[in-house]
Protein backbone atom coordinates (compact mmCIF):
# COMPACT_ATOMS: atom_id res chain seq x y z
CA UNK A 1 0.00 0.00 0.00
CA UNK A 2 1.24 3.63 -0.81
CA UNK A 3 0.49 5.52 1.75
CA UNK A 4 0.19 9.57 0.98
CA UNK A 5 2.57 12.45 2.46
CA UNK A 6 0.80 13.04 5.04
CA UNK A 7 0.07 9.30 5.77
CA UNK A 8 3.21 8.84 6.34
CA UNK A 9 4.41 12.01 8.69
CA UNK A 10 1.67 10.95 10.70
CA UNK A 11 3.09 7.49 10.68
CA UNK A 12 6.45 8.58 11.64
CA UNK A 13 4.54 10.75 14.12
CA UNK A 14 2.99 8.05 15.43
CA UNK A 15 6.21 5.80 16.29
CA UNK A 16 7.30 8.45 18.29
CA UNK A 17 4.94 9.08 20.25
CA UNK A 18 4.13 5.55 20.50
CA UNK A 19 8.10 5.38 22.22
CA UNK A 20 6.94 7.79 24.82
CA UNK A 21 3.60 6.83 26.21
CA UNK A 22 1.98 3.34 27.72
CA UNK A 23 0.55 0.90 24.95
CA UNK A 24 -3.18 1.33 26.70
CA UNK A 25 -3.19 5.21 26.29
CA UNK A 26 -1.68 5.09 22.84
CA UNK A 27 -4.41 2.59 21.74
CA UNK A 28 -7.12 4.83 23.59
CA UNK A 29 -5.81 7.87 22.24
CA UNK A 30 -3.89 7.43 19.20
CA UNK A 31 -5.13 5.15 17.02
CA UNK A 32 -8.55 6.36 16.28
CA UNK A 33 -6.77 9.83 14.60
CA UNK A 34 -6.60 9.46 10.89
CA UNK A 35 -4.38 11.96 8.92
CA UNK A 36 -6.32 14.23 6.51
CA UNK A 37 -3.99 15.91 4.37
CA UNK A 38 -0.59 17.54 4.70
CA UNK A 39 -0.88 21.66 3.28
CA UNK A 40 1.77 24.59 3.56
CA UNK A 41 3.57 22.35 6.19
CA UNK A 42 0.55 21.83 8.60
CA UNK A 43 -1.01 18.52 9.01
CA UNK A 44 -4.42 18.00 9.62
CA UNK A 45 -5.62 15.39 11.57
CA UNK A 46 -8.93 13.82 12.21
CA UNK A 47 -10.28 13.19 15.92
CA UNK A 48 -13.75 11.58 16.56
CA UNK A 49 -15.17 14.36 18.76
CA UNK A 50 -14.49 17.20 20.41
CA UNK A 51 -14.12 15.89 24.07
CA UNK A 52 -11.36 13.71 22.14
CA UNK A 53 -9.68 16.54 20.86
CA UNK A 54 -9.66 18.57 24.15
CA UNK A 55 -8.04 15.36 26.17
CA UNK A 56 -5.07 15.62 23.14
CA UNK A 57 -4.78 19.36 24.04
CA UNK A 58 -4.73 18.86 27.58
CA UNK A 59 -2.68 16.00 27.81
CA UNK A 60 -0.28 15.05 24.65
CA UNK A 61 0.23 18.61 23.44
CA UNK A 62 3.78 18.75 24.35
CA UNK A 63 4.27 14.96 23.21
CA UNK A 64 2.25 16.06 19.50
CA UNK A 65 4.46 19.23 19.34
CA UNK A 66 7.91 17.29 19.64
CA UNK A 67 6.63 14.16 16.98
CA UNK A 68 5.73 17.19 14.58
CA UNK A 69 8.81 19.09 14.87
CA UNK A 70 10.99 15.98 14.37
CA UNK A 71 9.15 15.42 11.31
CA UNK A 72 7.84 18.21 9.69
CA UNK A 73 10.94 21.08 11.45
CA UNK A 74 9.74 24.08 13.60
CA UNK A 75 7.92 25.76 11.43
CA UNK A 76 5.59 22.34 10.97
CA UNK A 77 1.88 22.87 12.86
CA UNK A 78 -0.85 20.89 13.43
CA UNK A 79 -4.63 20.67 12.47
CA UNK A 80 -7.76 19.22 14.15
CA UNK A 81 -10.59 18.18 12.53
CA UNK A 82 -13.44 17.15 14.50
CA UNK A 83 -15.39 14.37 12.83
CA UNK A 84 -18.82 15.58 13.22
CA UNK A 85 -21.23 12.76 15.17
CA UNK A 86 -23.70 11.64 12.66
CA UNK A 87 -25.99 8.87 14.26
CA UNK A 88 -28.96 9.25 12.19
CA UNK A 89 -29.69 5.54 11.26
CA UNK A 90 -30.50 4.64 8.02
CA UNK A 91 -33.73 4.53 6.17
CA UNK A 92 -35.20 7.07 8.38
CA UNK A 93 -36.38 10.22 6.40
CA UNK A 94 -37.00 12.54 9.50
CA UNK A 95 -34.25 14.72 10.62
CA UNK A 96 -33.37 16.61 13.33
CA UNK A 97 -35.70 14.51 15.89
CA UNK A 98 -34.30 11.06 14.55
CA UNK A 99 -31.11 12.34 14.65
CA UNK A 100 -31.04 13.37 18.15
CA UNK A 101 -32.77 10.48 20.02
CA UNK A 102 -30.45 7.85 17.89
CA UNK A 103 -27.60 9.89 19.34
CA UNK A 104 -29.01 10.06 22.56
CA UNK A 105 -29.05 6.44 22.44
CA UNK A 106 -25.91 5.67 21.48
CA UNK A 107 -24.09 7.94 24.01
CA UNK A 108 -26.27 7.74 26.68
CA UNK A 109 -25.62 3.98 27.89
CA UNK A 110 -28.69 4.49 30.37
CA UNK A 111 -31.36 5.02 27.90
CA UNK A 112 -34.00 6.59 28.30
CA UNK A 113 -36.32 6.60 25.51
CA UNK A 114 -37.54 9.34 24.35
CA UNK A 115 -36.05 12.10 26.12
CA UNK A 116 -34.09 13.81 23.68
CA UNK A 117 -31.57 16.71 25.46
CA UNK A 118 -29.01 14.55 27.54
CA UNK A 119 -30.61 14.18 30.68
CA UNK A 120 -29.21 11.46 33.34
CA UNK A 121 -31.43 9.26 35.50
CA UNK A 122 -29.35 9.11 38.70
CA UNK A 123 -29.68 5.15 39.14
CA UNK A 124 -30.50 5.87 42.35
CA UNK A 125 -32.93 3.93 45.04
CA UNK A 126 -34.92 6.74 47.01
CA UNK A 127 -34.78 4.30 49.99
CA UNK A 128 -31.18 5.10 50.64
CA UNK A 129 -31.12 8.58 52.36
CA UNK A 130 -29.67 10.06 55.52
CA UNK A 131 -32.94 9.75 57.54
CA UNK A 132 -32.95 6.17 57.25
CA UNK A 133 -28.59 5.80 57.89
CA UNK A 134 -28.34 5.14 61.67
CA UNK A 135 -25.97 6.93 63.11
CA UNK A 136 -23.26 5.69 65.12
CA UNK A 137 -19.42 5.60 66.11
CA UNK A 138 -19.07 2.51 63.90
CA UNK A 139 -19.86 5.23 60.78
CA UNK A 140 -19.38 8.89 62.11
CA UNK A 141 -16.50 10.29 60.01
CA UNK A 142 -17.77 8.32 56.94
CA UNK A 143 -21.30 9.47 57.30
CA UNK A 144 -20.10 13.05 58.26
CA UNK A 145 -17.58 13.15 54.83
CA UNK A 146 -21.26 12.29 52.80
CA UNK A 147 -22.75 15.25 54.50
CA UNK A 148 -20.43 17.92 53.63
CA UNK A 149 -20.01 16.53 50.17
CA UNK A 150 -23.77 16.69 49.74
CA UNK A 151 -23.91 20.28 50.65
CA UNK A 152 -21.30 20.69 48.48
CA UNK A 153 -20.43 18.44 45.60
CA UNK A 154 -16.93 18.69 44.63
CA UNK A 155 -15.97 21.71 46.57
CA UNK A 156 -14.52 19.97 49.54
CA UNK A 157 -11.01 18.06 50.72
CA UNK A 158 -13.11 14.79 50.09
CA UNK A 159 -12.34 14.43 46.47
CA UNK A 160 -13.14 11.26 45.94
CA UNK A 161 -14.42 10.00 48.88
CA UNK A 162 -13.79 6.52 49.31
CA UNK A 163 -16.36 4.19 51.79
CA UNK A 164 -14.80 1.00 52.34
CA UNK A 165 -15.72 -2.42 54.90
CA UNK A 166 -17.51 -5.29 55.14
CA UNK A 167 -19.87 -6.65 53.13
CA UNK A 168 -23.34 -5.78 55.10
CA UNK A 169 -22.66 -2.47 56.56
CA UNK A 170 -24.02 0.03 54.75
CA UNK A 171 -21.31 1.20 51.88
CA UNK A 172 -24.47 1.23 49.11
CA UNK A 173 -26.54 2.41 51.50
CA UNK A 174 -24.40 5.43 52.38
CA UNK A 175 -22.98 6.36 48.52
CA UNK A 176 -26.59 6.44 47.86
CA UNK A 177 -27.91 8.82 50.66
CA UNK A 178 -25.21 11.01 49.25
CA UNK A 179 -26.38 10.74 45.83
CA UNK A 180 -30.05 11.26 47.17
CA UNK A 181 -28.96 14.10 49.23
CA UNK A 182 -27.52 15.85 46.55
CA UNK A 183 -30.19 16.33 44.12
CA UNK A 184 -32.44 17.26 47.16
CA UNK A 185 -30.16 20.30 47.45
CA UNK A 186 -29.27 20.76 44.43
CA UNK A 187 -31.57 19.65 41.55
CA UNK A 188 -29.99 20.56 38.36
CA UNK A 189 -27.08 18.70 38.90
CA UNK A 190 -26.34 15.41 37.82
CA UNK A 191 -25.72 12.41 39.54
CA UNK A 192 -25.00 9.13 38.64
CA UNK A 193 -24.64 5.90 40.68
CA UNK A 194 -23.43 2.62 38.78
CA UNK A 195 -21.94 -0.01 39.81
CA UNK A 196 -18.72 -1.41 38.86
CA UNK A 197 -20.01 -4.22 37.17
CA UNK A 198 -22.61 -2.62 35.41
CA UNK A 199 -20.17 0.34 34.45
CA UNK A 200 -17.48 -2.61 33.33
CA UNK A 201 -20.38 -4.14 31.04
CA UNK A 202 -21.03 -0.63 29.74
CA UNK A 203 -17.54 -0.60 28.53
CA UNK A 204 -17.24 -3.95 26.56
CA UNK A 205 -20.04 -2.75 25.15
CA UNK A 206 -19.54 0.56 23.90
CA UNK A 207 -15.97 -1.22 22.97
CA UNK A 208 -17.80 -3.44 20.60
CA UNK A 209 -19.62 -0.62 19.17
CA UNK A 210 -16.82 1.38 18.21
CA UNK A 211 -18.16 3.91 20.42
CA UNK A 212 -15.50 4.43 23.46
CA UNK A 213 -15.59 7.77 22.94
CA UNK A 214 -19.06 8.39 23.33
CA UNK A 215 -18.90 6.48 26.37
CA UNK A 216 -16.83 9.11 28.07
CA UNK A 217 -18.68 12.14 26.84
CA UNK A 218 -21.04 10.51 28.77
CA UNK A 219 -19.84 10.24 31.74
CA UNK A 220 -17.76 13.61 31.64
CA UNK A 221 -21.00 14.96 32.47
CA UNK A 222 -21.75 13.99 35.04
CA UNK A 223 -21.47 16.47 38.56
CA UNK A 224 -21.15 13.76 41.17
CA UNK A 225 -20.35 9.98 40.16
CA UNK A 226 -20.40 7.05 42.42
CA UNK A 227 -18.83 3.95 41.73
CA UNK A 228 -20.38 0.67 43.95
CA UNK A 229 -17.99 -2.02 44.55
CA UNK A 230 -14.73 -1.08 42.82
CA UNK A 231 -12.55 -3.73 44.15
CA UNK A 232 -14.45 -5.54 40.75
CA UNK A 233 -12.67 -3.88 39.10
CA UNK A 234 -9.58 -5.53 39.88
CA UNK A 235 -8.25 -7.40 36.47
CA UNK A 236 -9.93 -5.41 34.30
CA UNK A 237 -7.39 -3.39 32.59
CA UNK A 238 -9.11 -1.49 29.54
CA UNK A 239 -11.92 -1.04 32.39
CA UNK A 240 -9.31 0.42 34.64
CA UNK A 241 -7.84 2.84 31.90
CA UNK A 242 -10.98 4.01 30.56
CA UNK A 243 -12.08 4.76 34.42
CA UNK A 244 -8.42 6.36 34.68
CA UNK A 245 -9.47 8.98 32.42
CA UNK A 246 -12.74 9.91 33.35
CA UNK A 247 -11.77 10.20 36.95
CA UNK A 248 -9.39 13.05 35.71
CA UNK A 249 -11.49 14.45 33.43
CA UNK A 250 -14.26 15.53 36.52
CA UNK A 251 -11.49 15.15 39.19
CA UNK A 252 -9.86 18.41 37.12
CA UNK A 253 -13.12 20.17 36.37
CA UNK A 254 -14.38 19.89 40.33
CA UNK A 255 -16.52 17.02 40.17
CA UNK A 256 -16.89 14.78 42.68
CA UNK A 257 -16.51 11.29 42.54
CA UNK A 258 -17.72 8.90 45.08
CA UNK A 259 -16.37 5.04 45.18
CA UNK A 260 -17.04 2.00 47.47
CA UNK A 261 -14.65 -1.17 48.60
CA UNK A 262 -14.70 -3.51 50.48
CA UNK A 263 -11.30 -2.74 51.27
CA UNK A 264 -8.88 0.00 51.88
CA UNK A 265 -7.58 1.34 48.45
CA UNK A 266 -3.89 0.14 49.81
CA UNK A 267 -4.99 -3.08 49.58
CA UNK A 268 -7.11 -3.74 46.09
CA UNK A 269 -5.14 -6.16 44.59
CA UNK A 270 -4.77 -6.38 40.48
CA UNK A 271 -5.54 -2.55 40.10
CA UNK A 272 -3.20 -0.05 38.48
CA UNK A 273 -0.91 2.14 40.97
CA UNK A 274 -1.58 5.47 39.70
CA UNK A 275 -5.76 4.64 40.18
CA UNK A 276 -4.76 3.39 43.87
CA UNK A 277 -2.73 6.63 43.95
CA UNK A 278 -5.70 8.70 43.10
CA UNK A 279 -7.54 7.35 45.15
CA UNK A 280 -6.12 8.34 48.16
CA UNK A 281 -5.98 11.63 46.85
CA UNK A 282 -9.60 12.70 48.77
CA UNK A 283 -10.81 10.44 52.20
CA UNK A 284 -11.06 7.04 52.51
CA UNK A 285 -13.39 6.33 55.23
CA UNK A 286 -14.29 2.93 56.59
CA UNK A 287 -17.36 1.39 57.94
CA UNK A 288 -17.22 -0.87 61.10
CA UNK A 289 -19.46 -3.35 62.50
CA UNK A 290 -21.80 -1.56 64.36
CA UNK A 291 -21.84 -1.02 68.22
CA UNK A 292 -24.48 -2.49 70.43
CA UNK A 293 -26.49 0.51 71.00
CA UNK A 294 -26.35 0.85 67.18
CA UNK A 295 -27.71 -2.55 66.37
CA UNK A 296 -30.64 -1.88 69.05
CA UNK A 297 -31.69 1.37 67.09
CA UNK A 298 -31.37 0.46 63.49
CA UNK A 299 -33.55 -2.50 64.65
CA UNK A 300 -36.14 -0.34 65.82
CA UNK A 301 -35.74 1.77 63.33
CA UNK A 302 -36.79 -1.39 60.94
CA UNK A 303 -39.59 -1.97 63.34
CA UNK A 304 -41.14 1.00 63.16
CA UNK A 305 -41.06 0.81 59.18
CA UNK A 306 -42.17 -2.28 59.04
CA UNK A 307 -45.02 -1.30 61.58
CA UNK A 308 -44.43 -3.95 64.21
CA UNK A 309 -42.93 -4.44 67.99
CA UNK A 310 -41.15 -6.67 68.93
CA UNK A 311 -40.72 -7.53 73.17
CA UNK A 312 -37.60 -6.12 74.32
CA UNK A 313 -35.52 -8.97 75.35
CA UNK A 314 -36.49 -10.42 71.63
CA UNK A 315 -34.87 -6.95 70.39
CA UNK A 316 -31.36 -7.09 72.92
CA UNK A 317 -31.32 -10.92 72.04
CA UNK A 318 -30.71 -10.20 68.56
CA UNK A 319 -28.38 -7.59 68.88
CA UNK A 320 -26.31 -9.49 70.95
CA UNK A 321 -26.18 -12.19 68.54
CA UNK A 322 -25.94 -10.33 65.05
CA UNK A 323 -23.02 -8.52 65.34
CA UNK A 324 -20.87 -8.01 62.17
CA UNK A 325 -23.79 -7.22 59.35
CA UNK A 326 -26.70 -5.12 58.82
CA UNK A 327 -28.07 -6.98 56.13
CA UNK A 328 -27.97 -9.71 58.50
CA UNK A 329 -29.64 -7.91 61.41
CA UNK A 330 -32.53 -7.24 58.89
CA UNK A 331 -32.85 -10.55 57.66
CA UNK A 332 -33.58 -11.68 60.88
CA UNK A 333 -35.86 -9.43 61.72
CA UNK A 334 -37.85 -10.15 58.58
CA UNK A 335 -37.48 -13.76 59.15
CA UNK A 336 -38.97 -13.28 62.75
CA UNK A 337 -42.01 -11.49 61.18
CA UNK A 338 -42.47 -13.97 58.78
CA UNK A 339 -42.05 -17.02 61.04
CA UNK A 340 -44.44 -15.65 62.95
CA UNK A 341 -47.47 -14.34 60.62
CA UNK A 342 -46.78 -18.12 58.23
CA UNK A 343 -47.04 -20.35 61.26
CA UNK A 344 -48.79 -18.08 63.51
CA UNK A 345 -46.12 -18.26 65.86
CA UNK A 346 -45.33 -15.94 68.82
CA UNK A 347 -42.11 -13.70 68.70
CA UNK A 348 -40.37 -14.62 71.21
CA UNK A 349 -36.92 -15.63 72.13
CA UNK A 350 -37.22 -19.23 71.16
CA UNK A 351 -38.62 -17.89 67.75
CA UNK A 352 -35.35 -15.44 67.62
CA UNK A 353 -32.88 -18.39 68.57
CA UNK A 354 -34.30 -20.33 65.78
CA UNK A 355 -34.03 -17.55 63.40
CA UNK A 356 -30.58 -17.05 64.38
CA UNK A 357 -29.16 -20.52 64.23
CA UNK A 358 -30.61 -20.83 60.10
CA UNK A 359 -29.75 -17.81 59.01
CA UNK A 360 -25.82 -17.86 60.82
CA UNK A 361 -25.44 -21.01 59.36
CA UNK A 362 -26.02 -19.89 55.95
CA UNK A 363 -24.46 -16.20 55.86
CA UNK A 364 -21.53 -17.82 57.61
CA UNK A 365 -20.55 -20.44 55.21
CA UNK A 366 -19.39 -18.89 52.39
CA UNK A 367 -17.95 -20.59 49.00
CA UNK A 368 -13.89 -20.69 48.96
CA UNK A 369 -11.59 -21.42 46.33
CA UNK A 370 -10.40 -24.78 48.70
CA UNK A 371 -13.77 -26.14 49.02
CA UNK A 372 -13.84 -25.88 45.15
CA UNK A 373 -10.90 -27.92 44.78
CA UNK A 374 -12.03 -30.59 47.19
CA UNK A 375 -15.43 -31.03 45.59
CA UNK A 376 -14.01 -31.23 41.97
CA UNK A 377 -11.08 -33.59 43.20
CA UNK A 378 -13.86 -35.80 44.34
CA UNK A 379 -15.48 -35.55 41.42
CA UNK A 380 -12.66 -36.12 39.08
CA UNK A 381 -11.26 -39.55 41.36
CA UNK A 382 -7.90 -37.06 41.96
CA UNK A 383 -6.02 -36.13 44.86
CA UNK A 384 -6.59 -32.46 45.60
CA UNK A 385 -2.62 -31.73 45.02
CA UNK A 386 -2.49 -32.70 42.19
CA UNK A 387 -5.02 -29.76 40.87
CA UNK A 388 -1.68 -27.80 42.27
CA UNK A 389 0.97 -29.49 40.51
CA UNK A 390 2.44 -28.99 37.37
CA UNK A 391 1.21 -32.10 35.09
CA UNK A 392 -0.13 -31.66 31.90
CA UNK A 393 -2.16 -34.59 32.03
CA UNK A 394 -5.11 -34.37 30.35
CA UNK A 395 -7.29 -34.87 32.97
CA UNK A 396 -5.49 -33.80 35.39
CA UNK A 397 -5.17 -30.15 33.04
CA UNK A 398 -9.51 -30.02 32.65
CA UNK A 399 -9.96 -30.85 36.40
CA UNK A 400 -7.43 -27.84 37.61
CA UNK A 401 -9.11 -25.40 34.73
CA UNK A 402 -12.36 -26.31 35.91
CA UNK A 403 -11.52 -25.94 39.35
CA UNK A 404 -10.45 -22.03 38.17
CA UNK A 405 -13.48 -21.67 36.35
CA UNK A 406 -15.50 -21.94 39.33
CA UNK A 407 -13.47 -20.40 41.49
CA UNK A 408 -13.68 -17.17 39.19
CA UNK A 409 -17.79 -17.51 38.87
CA UNK A 410 -18.47 -18.21 42.74
CA UNK A 411 -16.08 -16.52 44.97
CA UNK A 412 -14.89 -13.35 45.04
CA UNK A 413 -11.34 -13.73 44.74
CA UNK A 414 -9.27 -11.90 42.24
CA UNK A 415 -7.77 -13.67 39.27
CA UNK A 416 -4.19 -13.42 41.05
CA UNK A 417 -5.16 -14.76 43.68
CA UNK A 418 -7.05 -18.01 42.07
CA UNK A 419 -3.80 -18.39 40.59
CA UNK A 420 -1.51 -18.82 43.74
CA UNK A 421 -4.15 -21.03 44.69
CA UNK A 422 -2.95 -23.66 41.96
CA UNK A 423 0.74 -23.38 42.93
CA UNK A 424 1.71 -20.36 42.20
CA UNK A 425 0.09 -19.65 38.42
CA UNK A 426 -0.07 -16.15 36.98
CA UNK A 427 -3.85 -14.28 36.90
CA UNK A 428 -3.40 -15.25 32.46
CA UNK A 429 -2.99 -18.51 33.30
CA UNK A 430 -6.55 -18.18 35.08
CA UNK A 431 -8.06 -15.92 32.15
CA UNK A 432 -6.96 -18.76 29.63
CA UNK A 433 -8.57 -21.64 31.71
CA UNK A 434 -11.50 -19.65 32.32
CA UNK A 435 -11.64 -19.48 28.64
CA UNK A 436 -11.06 -22.98 27.89
CA UNK A 437 -13.81 -24.20 29.83
CA UNK A 438 -16.07 -22.23 28.28
CA UNK A 439 -15.32 -23.13 24.86
CA UNK A 440 -15.49 -27.08 26.03
CA UNK A 441 -18.69 -26.38 27.34
CA UNK A 442 -19.91 -24.71 24.22
CA UNK A 443 -18.97 -27.55 22.36
CA UNK A 444 -19.13 -31.01 24.66
CA UNK A 445 -22.56 -30.94 26.36
CA UNK A 446 -21.77 -33.84 28.54
CA UNK A 447 -18.98 -31.53 29.98
CA UNK A 448 -21.62 -29.03 30.17
CA UNK A 449 -23.70 -30.81 32.03
CA UNK A 450 -20.62 -31.58 34.51
CA UNK A 451 -19.79 -28.04 34.88
CA UNK A 452 -23.57 -27.35 36.23
CA UNK A 453 -23.36 -30.43 38.14
CA UNK A 454 -20.57 -29.49 40.34
CA UNK A 455 -21.84 -25.52 40.27
CA UNK A 456 -24.48 -26.86 42.33
CA UNK A 457 -23.12 -29.21 44.53
CA UNK A 458 -20.85 -25.88 45.40
CA UNK A 459 -24.05 -24.14 46.25
CA UNK A 460 -25.56 -27.31 47.99
CA UNK A 461 -22.26 -27.72 49.86
CA UNK A 462 -23.26 -23.95 51.78
CA UNK A 463 -26.67 -25.38 53.12
CA UNK A 464 -25.46 -28.57 54.06
P1 LIG B 1 -22.82 -2.92 51.74
O1 LIG B 1 -23.00 -2.12 50.49
O2 LIG B 1 -21.74 -2.38 52.63
O3 LIG B 1 -22.68 -4.39 51.52
P2 LIG B 1 -25.55 -2.11 52.21
O4 LIG B 1 -25.42 -0.63 52.00
O5 LIG B 1 -26.17 -2.87 51.12
O6 LIG B 1 -24.15 -2.72 52.61
O7 LIG B 1 -26.33 -2.34 53.56
C1 LIG B 1 -26.96 -3.55 53.88
C2 LIG B 1 -28.30 -3.25 54.51
O8 LIG B 1 -28.10 -2.71 55.79
C3 LIG B 1 -29.10 -2.24 53.74
O9 LIG B 1 -30.45 -2.62 53.72
C4 LIG B 1 -28.93 -0.94 54.51
O10 LIG B 1 -30.06 -0.12 54.40
C5 LIG B 1 -28.75 -1.44 55.92
N1 LIG B 1 -27.87 -0.57 56.72
C6 LIG B 1 -26.53 -0.59 56.77
N2 LIG B 1 -26.06 0.33 57.61
C7 LIG B 1 -27.14 0.95 58.13
C8 LIG B 1 -27.32 2.01 59.07
N3 LIG B 1 -26.28 2.62 59.66
N4 LIG B 1 -28.58 2.39 59.34
C9 LIG B 1 -29.63 1.78 58.77
N5 LIG B 1 -29.53 0.79 57.90
C10 LIG B 1 -28.30 0.37 57.55
MG1 LIG C 1 -23.00 -2.73 48.51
Amino acid sequence: MVLNKHEQVWDSCLLFIKDHINPQSFKTWFEPIKAVKLVDNSLTIQVPNKFFYEWLEENYVSLLKESLRYELGDTGKLEYQILLENHKTPGHTGRDADQMVSADKIKNPFIIPGIKRMHINPQLNSDYSFDTFIEGDCNKLARSAGHAIAANPGGTAFNPLVIFGDVGLGKTHLAQAIGNEVLKKHSTKNVLYVSSEKFTNQIIESIRNNAVGDFMNFYQMVDVLIVDDIQFLAGRVKTQEIFFNIFNHLHQNKKQVVLTSDRPPKDLEDMEDRLISRFKWGLSADLQAPEFETRQAILYHKMEKEGIELPQDVTEFISYNIKNNVRELEGVLISIIAQSTLNRRTIDINLAKEVIQNFVKKINREVTVDSIKGLVAEHFDLPVEKLQSKTRKRSVVIARQLSMYLAKNLTNKSLKSIGENFGGRDHSTVIYSCKAVQDLMDTDLIFKDTVTELERKVQLSLNG
